[in-house]
């Protein structure tokens, strides 16, 4: 391929890419033919020089992050053909098309075939984040591609990439608008309503990754004293008051996050006497709550953000849920997740298995979580699995 660098593999290091595996790790490259700098796309060869794909260079154990396999130029039309294809299973799931619902992951890295970039649709405004120097080198290009697909849907494009590419690039990167400028801040997701801040609040703004598992919540609030621990922007906490809770306390170590939720709250149930927000940690609120909850929610942030921290995270995760598991009244439920990429499904159940075995109830699963459909998981890339969540009957 004319104009590109090219990184040549070793021989036998070319299978996962044949099975379309996007990441290349640093001891498979044989060697890299031309100049190139992080974020540059490259082309992909195997030892016999046979073309396998095209990818963002990066500087760490992950070197090529592949976005194609096929010899096409990545320009304005291919980033088209990609948008449109995650644009598609939106619309082929049901989800771009709903009245009640105006947020939605559009672009899931890996599981769209974007690897470093996350996308996410908030009423008309698109907030763009890139986790590799690549993605945000191709900002301009990729957003005109957004507008191309989208159309009159999106009025905003957002760049939020700020604090998100990798610390050791040798870039400068500030958010800012990329297209546009918004005025409307307020969004829905199955008819709550959500005032989100892209600008200055956390991730791309909102969690939109527990819309179904906050669906399912709602079934089991009715008549329930609810903890909402971590609770960010509050979303737990309006479908636990739409499914009939009894009393709602949504708690948040961040004083902004809590002035979000009140301010949230404000919206969907004005007046509202069933609900109260405290700015506290985790762990000290838990220490006196002995029977006075019978539904707790616990999605914590990422406790391990790399595989060297594993273990750490998983006594985190035990003494998070035995705390819960020993004070939760009988009958009582616990909806606990895992959002580390780092931790298994299988390690995060052994840690909950672990804090109710400390906590010497009798506990089964009723339904084991995941993430949402708008964020897939490429067949062939299952580390992109990332959202882990047990609900749990307590006796
Ligand atoms: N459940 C939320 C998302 C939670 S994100 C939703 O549905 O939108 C994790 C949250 O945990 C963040 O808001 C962060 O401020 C909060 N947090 C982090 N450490 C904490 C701690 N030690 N105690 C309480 N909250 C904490």
């Amino acid at each position: 391929m004319q104009g590109f660098s090219k990184v040549i593999l070793k021989k036998g290091k070319d299978e996962s890419l044949l099975r379309f595996h996007p990441w290349i790790f640093s001891g498979a490259i044989q060697k890299i033919k031309g100049p190139v700098e992080e974020g540059d796309v490259v082309a992909v060869y195997n030892h016999e020089r046979r073309f396998l794909g095209f990818g963002h260079y990066q500087i760490g154990s992950i070197m090529v992050r592949v976005f194609s396999f096929e010899e096409e130029v990545p320009d304005l039309a291919f980033w088209t053909e990609k948008i449109a294809s995650a644009w598609k299973l939106r619309q082929d799931i049901g989800l771009a098309e709903r009245q009640d619902t105006n947020v939605f992951r559009l672009i899931h890295g890996e599981g769209d075939g974007m690897p470093g970039l996350i996308v996410d649709y908030y009423n008309g405004t698109v907030v763009y984040q890139a986790h590799s120097v690549g993605m945000w080198l191709n900002r301009s290009l990729i957003a005109e591609a957004i507008r191309n697909v989208l159309g009159e849907r999106v009025s905003t494009i957002y760049d939020k990439s700020a604090k998100t590419l990798p610390f050791k690039a040798d870039v400068e990167p500030e958010d800012g608008y990329l297209w546009g400028e918004s005025t409307t801040h307020e969004v829905m997701e199955y008819g709550n309503k959500f005032e989100v801040d892209w600008e200055t609040g956390q991730k791309t703004g909102f969690f939109v990754d527990q819309r179904e598992n906050r669906k399912l919540l709602a079934d089991y609030a009715k008549d329930r004293d609810v903890l909402n621990m971590f609770c960010y922007s509050g979303g737990f906490s309006f479908y636990a008051m739409n499914g009939g809770a009894r009393m709602v306390h949504s708690v948040d170590a961040s004083a902004k996050a809590i002035e979000l939720t009140n301010r949230n709250v404000e919206l969907n149930f004005p007046g509202d006497q069933r609900h109260e927000a405290f700015t506290a940690d985790a762990f000290d609120f838990m220490r006196e709550i002995k029977d006075k909850y019978d539904l707790i929610v616990l999605d914590p942030p990422a406790f391990a953000k790399h595989q060297r921290v594993v273990r750490q995270a998983l006594q985190g995760y035990k003494k998070l849920n035995a705390r819960a598991f020993s004070q939760i009244r009988p009958g009582g439920i616990v909806f606990t997740f895992s959002c580390s990429q780092a931790v298994s499904k299988d390690q995060f159940r052994q840690a909950v298995f672990s804090g109710a075995a400390i906590a010497q109830r009798k506990v089964r699963i009723l339904h084991q979580l995941t993430q949402p459909a708008d964020h897939p998981i490429d067949i062939y890339h299952p580390e992109g699995e990332y959202l882990k969540g047990l609900v749990l009957y307590v006796e």
